[in-house]
């Protein structure tokens, strides 16, 4: 069977499985590497811990757009803490998003270069969730000099037009499509999916958000990532098999992952 990768999940917020059950589900899947991201400093120490517990389970910690208001020097210092624990691949998420505004703008964009700032001292990979902002998401990734081929930035659950892919693939980040790129409205969204280099790949699912047709409706899980890989394989007209090989092979240029 082939190895599916689940970039991005969150396992803690799950309405009804705990991890185990979660896990025996997407390796009955084929899920061979996931990263559970963190999106405050409890979650982020629960990712920590099912890292360090489950083999095929790594670590992102990170304070999400939503949440920036509350990064104060105290939750950085921990999530600097956090990030140089064992298994920790990535800061994230962090990022912009202009959709809902429970911080402001100046939060967010404090709290988001401070996490690049902890990914860069830690050596990691930067998880960036960007929501209705991508011409600031690109300016601060710019400004904070991660570009070009040193510079591991994972675009979760990217939703970013032609343009912006432009833009985006010319930085060499890489581009994590999740479960809405199956959605019937999401057109535009394969479009762009199509476009993207095979070497800057990847899958995930935001679990248990965005769940992928024709489950949608339904509590997502890391064992769905299969869908999204399928999806995507037939809009750049490759197999599902060989996609499956070169996204696994980005995720561990992506996170640095042993092996
Ligand atoms: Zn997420």
């Amino acid at each position: 069977m082939r190895a599916l990768v689940d970039t991005h999940c969150h396992l803690g917020h799950h309405f009804d499985l705990g991890v185990e059950d979660q896990l025996a589900r997407a390796r009955a899947a084929g899920v061979r590497v996931l990263v559970d991201v963190g999106t405050d400093v409890a979650s982020s120490r629960a990712a920590v811990v099912n890292a360090q517990a489950q083999p095929d389970v790594w670590a992102a910690v990170g304070l999400h757009p939503n949440d920036a208001g509350t990064a104060s020097e105290s939750v950085l210092a921990e999530l600097d803490a956090l990030a140089g624990e064992p298994r920790v691949v990535a800061v994230g998420e962090t990022g912009l998003d202009r959709y809902r505004d429970t911080a402001t703008p100046a939060e967010q964009d404090r709290a988001f270069r401070a996490q690049i700032a902890i990914a860069r001292r830690h050596d990691l990979a930067v998880v960036v969730h960007c929501r209705d902002a991508w011409d600031a998401c690109v300016r601060v990734l710019e400004e904070e000099g991660m570009s070009g081929p040193d510079a591991r930035v994972v675009l979760h659950c990217y939703s970013g037009d032609v343009a912006t892919t432009v833009r985006t693939v010319a930085n060499g980040w890489f581009h994590s499509f999740a479960g809405n790129v199956t959605f019937t409205n999401a057109a535009p969204l394969r479009e762009v999916a199509a476009l993207v280099p095979d070497e800057l790949l990847l899958t995930e699912t935001d679990a248990p958000y965005l769940t992928p047709h024709p489950h949608r409706g339904s509590t997502n899980d890391p064992s769905f990532v299969g869908l999204t890989l399928a999806l995507l394989a037939d809009v750049r007209g490759a197999h599902p098999d060989d996609l499956a090989d070169i996204v696994l092979a980005n995720t561990r240029r992506a996170f640095a992952l042993p092996g």
